[in-house]
């Protein structure tokens, strides 16, 4: 479970203790009764403020000694500790307290009405944390079992009598499989070269400035720029070779080919790279891995210098095949 104290999503101190709550036949699930902004389902950081809002609501406006609930489930799969663990909620309306724990589902009247999978299984994670170490039964109710109210909604209440079944999670979209190798012929797209040679001071990243076209059909490349823009998207497989002189023994040089905004050089990511360790010679290091290579991506081959003193580059080569 995904739990956030009360010291981590800053907690007012109660106003007085709860009472305690040696065991309960279960849970009743709520919802806030009120509008959530549907940004709430983007952004964790309204997350946090709901909960704290709801906790100034239940003890300035309510006058309760605390926030009432004793967990609160969020559309991220997080649990807020509200009351806690053998807490007596408030929740759940006069007299009905001691039954069950109260769990929130951070769903409201209007804006975020409806619950996403993330938010079931938190629900479900709060729900089975409460069995485990509260001493909880296995009663999964509504609010409005027992007490007169429209809470949990329509949709979480649908989702209790249904016994409160943990969503079938698709898998997460696995990225796009590389092709067979069989499927298509392998086809030369990029061969660049340097010429002349380049210092990589100690603790820099440069990125290999690619002067020479030797084979660029599909005009990926600008001239003279570092930076390739693949024209079509696609997996590819990308080699750079370096030689570089002054790489000391033992020391550690990365070879990476990182993922740029199309014009300029802000980086975005890196997508693969190998550290080589200097042997004190004139040296290659080869780096070599299938990418999957995006339009309106730049791409360049960069050099780091992790070790303690420059490294020369003389020559590069890149290959870019499809
Ligand atoms: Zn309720
Ligand atoms: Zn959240």
């Amino acid at each position: 479970m995904k739990l956030i104290t009360r010291k981590q999503w800053k907690a007012r101190s109660p106003r007085s203790a709860s009472s305690h709550l040696a065991s309960a036949r279960g849970v009743k699930v709520h919802y806030t009764g009120s509008r959530v902004d549907p940004r709430t389902a983007d952004d964790h950081d309204r997350c946090y403020a709901l909960v704290r809002q709801i906790q100034n609501g239940h003890m300035d406006g309510n006058g309760w000694a605390d926030i009432g609930y004793s967990f609160l489930c969020c559309p991220h799969r997080f649990v807020f500790e509200g009351r806690g663990l053998h807490k007596l909620p408030a929740a759940n309306g006069p007299g009905l307290n001691s039954g069950h724990y109260a769990v929130l589902g951070m769903v409201g009247d209007s804006g975020l009405v409806v619950p996403n999978d993330e938010m079931l299984h938190g629900i479900r994670d709060a729900i089975e944390h409460v069995r485990a170490n509260g001493r909880a039964g296995t009663e999964i109710k509504g609010h409005r079992d027992g007490y007169a109210t429209s809470c949990p909604g329509e949709r979480l209440y649908a989702w209790v009598k249904a016994g409160a079944p943990r969503p079938k999670t698709s898998a997460p979209k696995p990225p796009p499989a590389p092709p067979k190798p069989v499927s298509k012929p392998l086809s030369l797209v990029l061969d660049l070269a340097t010429r002349g040679t380049l210092t990589i001071p100690p603790g820099t990243r440069v990125s290999v400035p690619w002067a020479v076209e030797n084979a660029d059909p599909s005009g990926q490349h600008a001239a003279n720029s570092p930076s390739w823009r693949p024209k079509t998207p696609d997996w590819h497989l990308v080699t750079l070779s370096a030689i570089v002189t002054g790489h000391k023994k033992g020391e550690r040089l990365k070879l990476v080919i990182g993922e740029y905004e199309p014009t300029g050089s802000t980086r975005r990511k890196d997508h693969f790279g190998e550290d080589k360790i200097g042997h004190g010679t004139k040296v290659e290091h080869t780096v070599s891995g299938l990418v999957w290579l995006g339009k309106d991506h730049g791409y360049r081959a960069d050099l780091i210098n992790h070790g303690s003193e420059s490294v020369t580059l003389t020559s590069a080569r890149l290959h870019v095949a499809r």
